[in-house]
Order: C-alpha cells, then sequence, then structure tokens
C-alpha cells in the first residue's frame, strides 16, 4: 500500500478511536492519541512503534469486521512499523528488504570463507578451545568490529531521523532520568501486559506467555552480552587467554545466555504459530520468523561453540557461530532487530509528553 494511502487508513480509524477512547487502559498508545487532535504521519508512526501488538485492542472493537468500519489497529500499526523499518535506513535498496538481508548474508558468508582460508592458510594444526589458535587476534576483532561500528552508525543516524519525524527536539533529547525510566520500561516491556492481565496472544484470552518468553530471550541475549564483556575484561586486563575452564564467568554467563535465549525463541515461535493472522500482516510475520530463527541461530551456535570446544568440530563450529554473529549484526538495521530502537524512541517521547500530567 502507497505510503499516502496507509496514512489515511491509518488516519481514519484513529479519529473513530479518538472518539471512541474504549482502549484507553490497555497501552500507552491510546492516551498518546487522545493528546492529538489532528494527526501527522509522524503521530502515526509514533502511535504504531509505540504499539506492543498485544491484540488486546481488536479483541475488544465492538468495530471491527464484520461491522462496516472494519477497524484492525494492531494490523494498521504492523503495516506503518514495516515502513518504519524500511523508511529510515541506508542504503535503501529499493523497498525489498529480502534483498538487503541477502546481501548481509552473502557478505558475511564472505567472512566465513575468509577466516576458514586463515584456518587453513596459516594455522593447520591448530590447538582446540581457543579462537586464536586458528585466527590471528587482530583479525578476529576486525571481522566482528566492522558490522558492528556498520549496525551502529546506520541506527544511529535512522533514529535521529525517526526522531525529527515524530515530532522531537533535540533540546528533548538530553533527559538522562527520563531515558532511564523508557528503557526501564522497555526492557522490563511494561506495556505489553494488556493494562494488567496480559495479552490476547496468540489467542482471544489474556496471559503473560509471550511477555515471559520475552524477557527470558532478553535477558538471555544480556547474559551472553556479559559473558563476551567478562571474557575481553580477562583477557585485556588479567592476561588470562581463552579456553576458559568450565566453571568460570565467561563460560557459565555464555551457556546460561544462550539457554535462556533458546528457550525465549523457541516459545515466541510457538506462539507465533498459534496467532491471530488478522492482527497483523505476512510482511510483519515473516520479519518475526527471521527474527527468531537468526537469535535461534545465534544461540545454537554459541552454546554448540562451548560444547563442542575439545573435539575436532569445534574450528568449524566456531567458524560457523562467528558469521552468524557478522550476519546479525550486518542485517539488524534492515530487520526487525531494528524494532528496539524504534520502540525506545517512541516510549521516550512517551513518557516526555505524559510527564507533565504524572
Ligand atoms: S479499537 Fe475499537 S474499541 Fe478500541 S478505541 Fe478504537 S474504536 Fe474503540
Ligand atoms: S494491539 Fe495492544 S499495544 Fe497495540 S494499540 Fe492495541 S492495545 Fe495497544
Amino acid at each position: 500500500m502507497p505510503l499516502h494511502e496507509l496514512f489515511e487508513e491509518a488516519n481514519r480509524q484513529l479519529v473513530i478511536c479518538n472518539a471512541c477512547r474504549y482502549c484507553e487502559g490497555y497501552c500507552p498508545v491510546w492516551p498518546a492519541l487522545e493528546r492529538r487532535r489532528h494527526l501527522t504521519p509522524g503521530d502515526v508512526a509514533h502511535l504504531a512503534n509505540l504499539c506492543h501488538d498485544c491484540n488486546d485492542c481488536l479483541t475488544a472493537c465492538m468495530y471491527s469486521a464484520p461491522h462496516e468500519f472494519e477497524l484492525n489497529p494492531p494490523q494498521i500499526f504492523s503495516k506503518l512499523r514495516t515502513d518504519t523499518y524500511d523508511r529510515y535506513v541506508w542504503p535503501r535498496v529499493g523497498q525489498v528488504r529480502s534483498t538487503r538481508a541477502l546481501v548481509g548474508t552473502a557478505l558475511s558468508l564472505a567472512v566465513a570463507v575468509l577466516l576458514l582460508a586463515f584456518r587453513l592458510a596459516l594455522h593447520p594444526h591448530a590447538p582446540k578451545g581457543s579462537p586464536y589458535g586458528f585466527i590471528p587476534h587482530d583479525a578476529l576483532i576486525a571481522v566482528a568490529l566492522v558490522p558492528v561500528v556498520w549496525g551502529l552508525i546506520i541506527m544511529t543516524i535512522a533514529s535521529l531521523h525517526y526522531w525529527r519525524d515524530i515530532g522531537g527536539s533535540w533540546s528533548e533529547l538530553a533527559h538522562p532520568v527520563t531515558w532511564m525510566n523508557a528503557l526501564s520500561d522497555g526492557a522490563r516491556l511494561k506495556h505489553m501486559s494488556g493494562g494488567g492481565p496480559g495479552c490476547d496472544y496468540p489467542g482471544d484470552s489474556p496471559n503473560n506467555l509471550r511477555k515471559y518468553f520475552h524477557l527470558t530471550l532478553v535477558a538471555g541475549f544480556g547474559l551472553c552480552f556479559a559473558s563476551t564483556t567478562v571474557a575481553a575484561i580477562e583477557e585485556e586486563f588479567l592476561n588470562r587467554i581463552p579456553p576458559y575452564p568450565i566453571i568460570s564467568a565467561p563460560v557459565l554467563l555464555g551457556l546460561f545466555g544462550g539457554a535462556g535465549m533458546l528457550v525465549g525463541c523457541l516459545g515466541l515461535l510457538r506462539l507465533q504459530q498459534r496467532r491471530n493472522l488478522e492482527a497483523t500482516t505476512p510482511r510483519m510475520s515473516a520479519a518475526d520468523r527471521v527474527l527468531v530463527w537468526t537469535l535461534i541461530a545465534l544461540a545454537g551456535t554459541g552454546v554448540l561453540t562451548t560444547v563442542l570446544r575439545s573435539t575436532s568440530a569445534y574450528a568449524a563450529i566456531l567458524l560457523i557461530h562467528l558469521a552468524t554473529v557478522v550476519t546479525c549484526f550486518a542485517i539488524a538495521p534492515y530487520t526487525k532487530f531494528a524494532h528496539f530502537v524504534y520502540r525506545s524512541m517512541s516510549i521516550y517521547k512517551d513518557r516526555l509528553e505524559a510527564a507533565p500530567r504524572n
């Protein structure tokens, strides 16, 4: 659907909602809508990214199909969110994100081949358990840093453009306490609760399964990040080089983190398979699946790298894991990984707007 038609349809539905206001207790989208008399394209993008896709408003709505108004806020918000993921990234390779994801995957495979070449050419009889046995330290850092820096630059620029378009000013970005509160809201999924009893997801009765699986995934990711950070500190400042013993902070954090990510991803995948497809779009469903399967690959190969570290399969699985890490960072700005950034900006803006009232 062209952008102007998308905006007109969102505007049509939200004008009716603003008169109805039945859903105002479900999430911050509805109070944010009530603060606006006339909607701009930036407003609807902001509301769409504030939506946590809980389905409660669709379940409750007396104006959804077969009513002639045919309201479906979660679906129109899904369309607007995928438009956001497209609009702010660079380079914009047409409107086909799968092309960009393909480019990222191809680049990552090229990196994997490069690493394999290092392994074969430089260290054919490398010891097991340590990546530096067959990948030079500086080469490993460079391979990991390039996509990380790329992703950070692209997402920083995209988020600033998004902030400008949803009506934020530069001076409003400098409120550290509001940032902490907004990030806390996002990390705790405060707004994924349907106003208290839980989301109507995947069916039409309230529950907190999606929230718990999502939190497990985020906690697992956090532990994996902590594992990498602790390993870097041990290596750079304490001169302790891998492989680390099984009972050590980097290994245990990595194993528990990977397990948490797998449990969270598999749970979310199961819920996605059973969800009400009327409340979303095929494109958003595909984006959800790509995100979850990518994270499963990331966590699964990470866990296997530790489990197989004393076997002859170690080099191969480490290469696959590194290629997966590089792929994730390379495609992050162009996939649903980016939802974290836009949603955080919208939660922050909502906190700024709601602060005087609170
Ligand atoms: S989604 Fe339906 S019930 Fe909820 S505010 Fe809009 S019109 Fe009212
Ligand atoms: S789907 Fe849930 S989070 Fe999204 S607007 Fe409706 S009630 Fe709010």
